[in-house]
Protein backbone atom coordinates (compact mmCIF):
# COMPACT_ATOMS: atom_id res chain seq x y z
CA UNK A 1 0.00 0.00 0.00
CA UNK A 2 1.18 3.13 -1.04
CA UNK A 3 -1.78 5.16 1.22
CA UNK A 4 -3.27 3.88 4.43
CA UNK A 5 -6.16 6.04 6.36
CA UNK A 6 -6.86 4.16 9.61
CA UNK A 7 -9.49 5.35 11.90
CA UNK A 8 -9.40 8.98 10.83
CA UNK A 9 -11.47 11.21 12.07
CA UNK A 10 -12.05 14.95 11.82
CA UNK A 11 -13.86 17.29 14.04
CA UNK A 12 -14.45 20.84 13.67
CA UNK A 13 -15.27 22.96 16.73
CA UNK A 14 -16.31 26.66 16.95
CA UNK A 15 -18.20 27.89 19.95
CA UNK A 16 -20.76 25.72 21.10
CA UNK A 17 -21.02 23.36 17.39
CA UNK A 18 -19.13 20.31 16.65
CA UNK A 19 -19.54 18.93 13.30
CA UNK A 20 -17.78 15.67 12.38
CA UNK A 21 -16.22 16.30 8.66
CA UNK A 22 -15.64 12.46 9.01
CA UNK A 23 -15.78 9.42 10.95
CA UNK A 24 -13.43 6.86 11.09
CA UNK A 25 -12.76 7.01 7.29
CA UNK A 26 -10.16 3.47 6.59
CA UNK A 27 -8.81 3.45 3.21
CA UNK A 28 -6.00 2.13 1.96
CA UNK A 29 -4.68 2.72 -1.51
CA UNK A 30 -2.02 1.06 -3.48
CA UNK A 31 0.73 2.80 -5.69
CA UNK A 32 -0.73 3.50 -9.57
CA UNK A 33 -4.58 3.16 -7.98
CA UNK A 34 -6.57 5.98 -9.48
CA UNK A 35 -9.57 7.06 -7.30
CA UNK A 36 -12.33 9.13 -7.89
CA UNK A 37 -14.17 10.26 -4.79
CA UNK A 38 -17.88 11.37 -4.95
CA UNK A 39 -20.72 12.43 -2.63
CA UNK A 40 -22.64 15.07 -1.89
CA UNK A 41 -21.67 18.62 -0.89
CA UNK A 42 -21.01 18.54 2.85
CA UNK A 43 -20.33 14.81 2.97
CA UNK A 44 -16.43 15.43 3.49
CA UNK A 45 -14.57 15.32 0.19
CA UNK A 46 -12.57 18.34 0.87
CA UNK A 47 -11.86 17.54 4.00
CA UNK A 48 -10.46 13.85 3.10
CA UNK A 49 -8.59 15.87 0.47
CA UNK A 50 -7.01 18.04 2.76
CA UNK A 51 -5.82 15.50 4.94
CA UNK A 52 -4.25 12.90 1.84
CA UNK A 53 -2.64 16.31 1.17
CA UNK A 54 -1.35 17.07 4.71
CA UNK A 55 -2.80 20.76 4.18
CA UNK A 56 -5.19 19.50 7.24
CA UNK A 57 -4.67 17.55 10.09
CA UNK A 58 -6.99 14.60 11.42
CA UNK A 59 -8.42 14.89 14.73
CA UNK A 60 -7.94 11.19 15.66
CA UNK A 61 -6.02 8.53 13.42
CA UNK A 62 -3.00 7.77 11.49
CA UNK A 63 -1.94 8.55 8.03
CA UNK A 64 0.60 6.00 6.52
CA UNK A 65 2.31 7.08 3.39
CA UNK A 66 4.80 4.52 2.41
CA UNK A 67 5.92 3.63 6.14
CA UNK A 68 6.08 6.36 7.71
CA UNK A 69 2.88 8.07 9.64
CA UNK A 70 2.57 11.28 8.78
CA UNK A 71 0.20 12.65 11.84
CA UNK A 72 3.83 12.15 13.80
CA UNK A 73 5.47 15.10 11.77
CA UNK A 74 6.03 18.74 12.24
CA UNK A 75 4.56 21.33 9.86
CA UNK A 76 8.37 21.76 8.51
CA UNK A 77 8.68 18.00 7.94
CA UNK A 78 5.16 18.08 6.32
CA UNK A 79 6.20 21.00 3.84
CA UNK A 80 9.20 19.16 3.01
CA UNK A 81 7.29 15.63 2.53
CA UNK A 82 4.82 17.89 0.49
CA UNK A 83 7.46 19.38 -1.85
CA UNK A 84 8.83 15.61 -2.32
CA UNK A 85 6.03 13.85 -3.16
CA UNK A 86 2.60 15.77 -3.77
CA UNK A 87 1.65 17.31 -6.62
CA UNK A 88 -1.47 19.30 -6.37
CA UNK A 89 -4.18 20.49 -9.15
CA UNK A 90 -7.44 22.66 -8.41
CA UNK A 91 -10.41 23.43 -10.08
CA UNK A 92 -9.45 26.89 -10.13
CA UNK A 93 -5.93 26.40 -11.62
CA UNK A 94 -4.22 28.48 -9.18
CA UNK A 95 -1.46 29.06 -11.65
CA UNK A 96 0.25 32.28 -10.45
CA UNK A 97 -0.89 35.38 -12.37
CA UNK A 98 2.66 37.62 -12.81
CA UNK A 99 4.78 34.64 -13.87
CA UNK A 100 4.59 33.07 -17.22
CA UNK A 101 3.95 29.49 -17.71
CA UNK A 102 7.31 27.78 -17.46
CA UNK A 103 7.90 29.96 -14.49
CA UNK A 104 4.66 29.02 -12.81
CA UNK A 105 6.25 25.45 -13.16
CA UNK A 106 9.38 25.84 -12.79
CA UNK A 107 8.50 27.06 -9.44
CA UNK A 108 8.11 23.57 -8.08
CA UNK A 109 11.38 22.47 -8.85
CA UNK A 110 12.70 26.00 -7.31
CA UNK A 111 13.51 24.54 -3.73
CA UNK A 112 14.98 21.79 -4.79
CA UNK A 113 18.78 22.20 -5.16
CA UNK A 114 18.55 21.58 -8.39
CA UNK A 115 20.22 23.34 -11.44
CA UNK A 116 18.99 25.68 -13.75
CA UNK A 117 19.42 23.29 -16.83
CA UNK A 118 18.20 20.45 -15.04
CA UNK A 119 14.98 22.08 -14.18
CA UNK A 120 15.09 23.96 -17.96
CA UNK A 121 14.80 20.33 -19.12
CA UNK A 122 12.20 18.96 -16.62
CA UNK A 123 9.89 21.93 -17.44
CA UNK A 124 10.02 21.42 -20.72
CA UNK A 125 9.39 17.74 -20.51
CA UNK A 126 6.43 18.53 -18.52
CA UNK A 127 5.08 20.60 -20.64
CA UNK A 128 5.27 18.76 -24.04
CA UNK A 129 3.29 16.20 -21.58
CA UNK A 130 0.56 18.37 -21.51
CA UNK A 131 1.07 20.04 -24.91
CA UNK A 132 1.12 23.33 -23.13
CA UNK A 133 5.14 24.21 -25.32
CA UNK A 134 3.77 26.54 -27.24
CA UNK A 135 2.19 29.06 -24.60
CA UNK A 136 5.91 28.63 -22.28
CA UNK A 137 6.12 32.79 -22.41
CA UNK A 138 2.56 33.58 -22.10
CA UNK A 139 0.58 34.47 -18.51
CA UNK A 140 -1.96 32.53 -17.71
CA UNK A 141 -4.72 35.32 -18.25
CA UNK A 142 -3.73 34.73 -22.22
CA UNK A 143 -4.25 31.13 -21.72
CA UNK A 144 -7.72 29.10 -21.99
CA UNK A 145 -9.31 27.41 -19.16
CA UNK A 146 -8.17 24.04 -20.55
CA UNK A 147 -4.60 25.20 -21.00
CA UNK A 148 -4.21 26.91 -17.68
CA UNK A 149 -5.36 23.55 -16.33
CA UNK A 150 -2.71 21.61 -18.70
CA UNK A 151 -0.38 23.70 -17.47
CA UNK A 152 -1.64 23.07 -13.95
CA UNK A 153 -1.07 19.50 -14.47
CA UNK A 154 2.42 20.16 -15.80
CA UNK A 155 3.40 22.09 -12.76
CA UNK A 156 1.75 19.39 -10.60
CA UNK A 157 4.09 16.48 -12.54
CA UNK A 158 7.11 17.75 -12.85
CA UNK A 159 8.55 17.13 -9.66
CA UNK A 160 7.64 13.34 -10.14
CA UNK A 161 5.71 13.17 -6.99
CA UNK A 162 4.40 9.53 -6.21
CA UNK A 163 0.85 11.12 -5.61
CA UNK A 164 -1.25 13.47 -7.15
CA UNK A 165 -3.84 14.89 -5.66
CA UNK A 166 -6.72 16.56 -8.39
CA UNK A 167 -9.78 18.37 -6.84
CA UNK A 168 -12.53 19.44 -9.08
CA UNK A 169 -9.74 19.28 -11.91
CA UNK A 170 -12.62 19.67 -14.73
CA UNK A 171 -15.18 21.32 -13.01
CA UNK A 172 -14.34 25.02 -14.37
CA UNK A 173 -13.60 23.25 -17.75
CA UNK A 174 -16.33 22.78 -20.80
CA UNK A 175 -17.08 19.34 -21.64
CA UNK A 176 -13.80 19.19 -24.65
CA UNK A 177 -11.65 20.82 -22.22
CA UNK A 178 -12.33 18.60 -19.44
CA UNK A 179 -12.42 15.20 -21.58
CA UNK A 180 -8.65 16.42 -22.59
CA UNK A 181 -8.03 16.96 -19.14
CA UNK A 182 -9.32 13.38 -18.00
CA UNK A 183 -7.17 12.10 -20.99
CA UNK A 184 -4.08 13.75 -19.19
CA UNK A 185 -4.87 12.08 -16.30
CA UNK A 186 -5.82 8.35 -17.18
CA UNK A 187 -2.57 8.80 -19.65
CA UNK A 188 -0.35 9.59 -16.29
CA UNK A 189 -2.17 7.09 -14.32
CA UNK A 190 -1.25 4.04 -17.62
CA UNK A 191 2.53 5.60 -17.07
CA UNK A 192 2.06 4.92 -13.04
CA UNK A 193 1.30 7.72 -11.49
CA UNK A 194 -0.72 7.12 -8.68
CA UNK A 195 -4.12 9.81 -8.65
CA UNK A 196 -6.67 10.43 -6.21
CA UNK A 197 -9.50 12.59 -7.65
CA UNK A 198 -12.54 14.63 -5.91
CA UNK A 199 -15.48 14.58 -8.80
CA UNK A 200 -18.73 15.82 -9.26
CA UNK A 201 -18.98 14.06 -12.90
CA UNK A 202 -20.24 11.02 -12.87
CA UNK A 203 -18.89 9.94 -16.46
CA UNK A 204 -15.55 11.43 -15.36
CA UNK A 205 -15.43 8.82 -12.25
CA UNK A 206 -16.35 6.05 -14.25
CA UNK A 207 -12.90 6.86 -16.00
CA UNK A 208 -10.99 6.21 -13.00
CA UNK A 209 -10.03 2.65 -11.79
CA UNK A 210 -11.59 3.31 -8.89
CA UNK A 211 -14.88 4.67 -7.36
CA UNK A 212 -15.38 5.71 -3.84
CA UNK A 213 -18.89 7.31 -2.82
CA UNK A 214 -18.96 9.43 0.59
CA UNK A 215 -21.99 10.14 2.58
CA UNK A 216 -22.06 12.39 5.80
CA UNK A 217 -18.41 12.24 6.59
CA UNK A 218 -18.12 8.10 5.78
CA UNK A 219 -17.15 6.09 3.04
CA UNK A 220 -19.84 4.21 1.59
CA UNK A 221 -18.94 2.76 -1.50
CA UNK A 222 -15.67 1.51 -2.81
CA UNK A 223 -15.63 -0.72 -6.10
CA UNK A 224 -13.63 -0.82 -8.92
CA UNK A 225 -14.43 0.53 -12.15
CA UNK A 226 -14.70 -1.98 -15.58
CA UNK A 227 -12.36 -0.77 -17.81
P1 LIG B 1 -17.45 18.50 0.71
O1 LIG B 1 -16.09 18.80 0.19
O2 LIG B 1 -17.88 17.09 0.45
O3 LIG B 1 -18.48 19.49 0.26
P2 LIG B 1 -16.37 19.34 3.27
O4 LIG B 1 -15.23 18.46 3.53
O5 LIG B 1 -16.09 20.71 2.76
O6 LIG B 1 -17.42 18.61 2.32
O7 LIG B 1 -17.23 19.53 4.61
C1 LIG B 1 -17.61 18.44 5.45
C2 LIG B 1 -18.34 18.97 6.68
O8 LIG B 1 -17.44 19.69 7.49
C3 LIG B 1 -19.47 19.91 6.35
O9 LIG B 1 -20.50 19.70 7.28
C4 LIG B 1 -18.85 21.27 6.55
O10 LIG B 1 -19.84 22.22 6.88
C5 LIG B 1 -17.88 21.02 7.68
N1 LIG B 1 -16.72 21.92 7.62
C6 LIG B 1 -15.80 21.98 6.62
N2 LIG B 1 -14.86 22.89 6.91
C7 LIG B 1 -15.18 23.43 8.10
C8 LIG B 1 -14.59 24.42 8.95
N3 LIG B 1 -13.45 25.03 8.63
N4 LIG B 1 -15.21 24.70 10.11
C9 LIG B 1 -16.35 24.08 10.48
N5 LIG B 1 -16.94 23.13 9.73
C10 LIG B 1 -16.37 22.80 8.57
P1 LIG C 1 -6.93 24.70 -26.20
O1 LIG C 1 -7.65 23.54 -26.88
O2 LIG C 1 -6.78 24.51 -24.74
O3 LIG C 1 -7.47 26.05 -26.57
P2 LIG C 1 -4.77 25.12 -28.06
O4 LIG C 1 -5.78 25.61 -29.04
O5 LIG C 1 -3.66 26.01 -27.68
O6 LIG C 1 -5.44 24.61 -26.72
O7 LIG C 1 -4.13 23.77 -28.58
C1 LIG C 1 -4.86 22.64 -28.93
C2 LIG C 1 -3.84 21.58 -29.33
O8 LIG C 1 -3.12 22.04 -30.50
C3 LIG C 1 -2.85 21.34 -28.24
O9 LIG C 1 -2.92 19.99 -27.86
C4 LIG C 1 -1.50 21.68 -28.83
O10 LIG C 1 -0.66 20.55 -28.80
C5 LIG C 1 -1.74 21.99 -30.28
N1 LIG C 1 -1.15 23.30 -30.62
C6 LIG C 1 -1.80 24.48 -30.77
N2 LIG C 1 -0.98 25.46 -31.11
C7 LIG C 1 0.26 24.94 -31.16
C8 LIG C 1 1.57 25.46 -31.45
N3 LIG C 1 1.80 26.74 -31.74
N4 LIG C 1 2.60 24.62 -31.38
C9 LIG C 1 2.41 23.32 -31.07
N5 LIG C 1 1.22 22.77 -30.80
C10 LIG C 1 0.15 23.56 -30.84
Amino acid sequence: MLIELNHIQRLYRSDEVETTALHDIELGIGSGEFVAIMGPSGCGKSTLLNILGTIDRPTHGAYIFGEQDLTKLNEAALAAFRRENLGYVFQSFNLIDELTIEENIELALIYRNMPKSERRERVAQAMDRVSIGHRARHYPSQLSGGQQQRAAIARAIVGQPRLILADEPTGNLDTENGAQVMDILQGLNDEGATIIMVTHSPSHADLAKRRVDMLDGQIVVSVRNAI
